[in-house]
């Protein structure tokens, strides 16, 4: 027997009262009492960041602003008043704690407040609606070490909280409502997951529960070719594999976090993306089993990418040089995206937003080290890509008047190229025209994509 689905509902969701009420409507109709997890309403987090590390001189009055308006809109003055004061008391607390000088300790206890508040303000539109609902503080049910802002979960205590405390609520048909992205160490010190980590928090408890599926409530209908704002007719996906929805996640589509992703393949939990607003829709469904001939799925983009170039030294030892720059990479915690190396060089990709100045000063020791910013990566994703007759022509042709830094192909399910930011929504376009919408347009039903919007 499996356990009560996950429904996981993110910040667009619960952006003010007519949203938060569909939410109530979606929990409401489903056939057994889901387990619902939660993300801060939109742009919160942001905010609730900018206070953190001083980007903001704001007092904190905007966010009681957003978080009054949704909360009164949901739950009347009331209710309005009660998120009011948490608001106002964390934000205190934090402030006399240090501020943004303080400890990242404190600063993940100011950063769950976006979480804490949504839990209450779904919490009241689910027992408003009739849904017998009780909330339960995932700092009892997602333990992590103590690597505040970036807690790493015990998924074996995270199991026995979640039998203990959510089981048998799901027995007696109770909702449980459960904050996303917060845990707290076994001394229960509050941490938080990183961003976006509430798609993980579903899919740890999906996992901990053996659930039948995870949902991915969000604000598009399931996993779409290609970005809407950019490609002319992005499909929307009926079914992924894990492998490409793993890649997608990471190469740009935002709907479904990496990490959530990953776990979800190492439990084969399945996962649905679909839309709160046409919940009728079934969305796309993220299957551990790869099935059916080479796909092409999407074409997907990364933006703000930085290509780290290190030659060894000719004093090097040759065999140690690969060792020594990912040894380095790795004692900075700085994921890597796309790698090519040859005998006396390897270059790589990784996020703008990281410490590459630390980074390149560590890497200096073991090589030369050339910096290039402002690129952008752009990965066409799909199941046996390359055993497919006439894939590689097709790409390179449509590539071929753009310059190029970097090509990677790890496995059969993406191959991804490293283009000046300038360059990365033309591209984007004329792949997605080539390999998306002039196949649908031959055969549609063939690919398990259908029209989105
Ligand atoms: N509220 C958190 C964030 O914005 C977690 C999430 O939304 O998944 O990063
Ligand atoms: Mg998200």
């Amino acid at each position: 027997m499996s356990g009560p689905a996950v429904f996981k509902f993110g910040g667009t969701s619960l952006g003010d009262g007519e949203r938060t009420g569909r939410v109530a409507r979606i929990v409401a109709g489903a056939g057994s009492p889901p387990v619902v997890v939660v993300s801060a309403p939109a742009g919160m987090t942001e905010a609730l960041v900018a206070l953190a590390t001083g980007r903001s001189q704001d007092d904190g009055a905007s966010l009681v602003d957003a978080a009054r308006r949704i909360a009164a809109e949901v739950g009347g003055e009331d209710l309005a008043d009660l998120i009011e004061r948490m608001v106002a008391e964390r934000v205190v607390a934090f402030r006399s704690s240090g501020g943004a000088g303080s400890s990242p300790a404190a600063r993940d206890a100011l950063l769950s407040l976006g979480e804490d508040v949504s839990t209450a303000i779904v919490h009241h539109a689910l027992v408003d609606a009739g849904v017998d609902a009780a909330r339960v503080d995932a700092r009892n049910l997602i333990r992590t070490d103590d690597r505040f802002g970036a807690g790493e979960p015990d998924p074996a205590a995270i199991r026995r909280a979640a039998e203990e405390r959510l089981l048998p609520m799901a027995a007696e048909g109770r909702v449980a409502v459960v904050q996303g992205f917060v845990g707290a160490t076994s001394d229960g010190r509050t941490t938080t997951l990183g961003r976006g980590g509430s798609d993980l928090t579903a899919t740890l408890l999906g996992a901990a529960l053996e659930s039948s599926a995870v949902h991915i409530w969000t604000d598009v209908d399931g996993i779409l070719t290609g970005d809407p704002r950019w490609v002319a007719r992005p499909l929307s996906l009926d079914v992924v594999g894990f492998e490409e929805a793993v890649e997608l996640a990471w190469f740009g589509a935002k709907v479904l976090h990496a990490g959530a992703a990953k776990h979800a393949v190492a439990h084969r939990l399945p996962v649905r993306i679909r839309s709160t607003f046409a919940p009728e829709r079934p969305g796309t469904l993220v299957l551990a089993e790869r099935w059916g001939g080479p796909d092409i799925a999407a074409v997907a983009c990364k933006r703000s990418v930085a290509l780290i170039q290190v030659r060894s030294r000719p004093t090097a030892i040759e065999y140690g040089f690969l060792a020594g720059v990912f040894g380095t990479l790795a004692e900075h915690r700085t994921p890597v995206d796309l790698v090519a190396t040859s005998h006396t060089s390897t270059a790589f990709t990784i996020d703008e937003g990281a410490e590459i100045g630390a980074l390149a000063e560590a890497l200096d020791h073991v090589a030369e080290v050339d910096v290039r910013r402002g690129l952008s990566t752009v990965t066409v994703v799909g199941r046996g890509l390359l055993r497919e007759p006439g894939f590689a022509a097709r790409v390179f042709q449509t590539v071929a008047f753009t310059p190029v830094h970097l090509i990677s192909q790890a496995t059969d399910s993406s191959l991804s190229f490293l283009v000046d930011d300038e360059e990365a929504e033309a591209l984007v376009r004329r792949l997605h025209l080539v390999l998306i919408e002039g196949r649908a347009g031959r055969d549609a039903s063939a690919h398990g994509a259908r029209g989105a919007g």
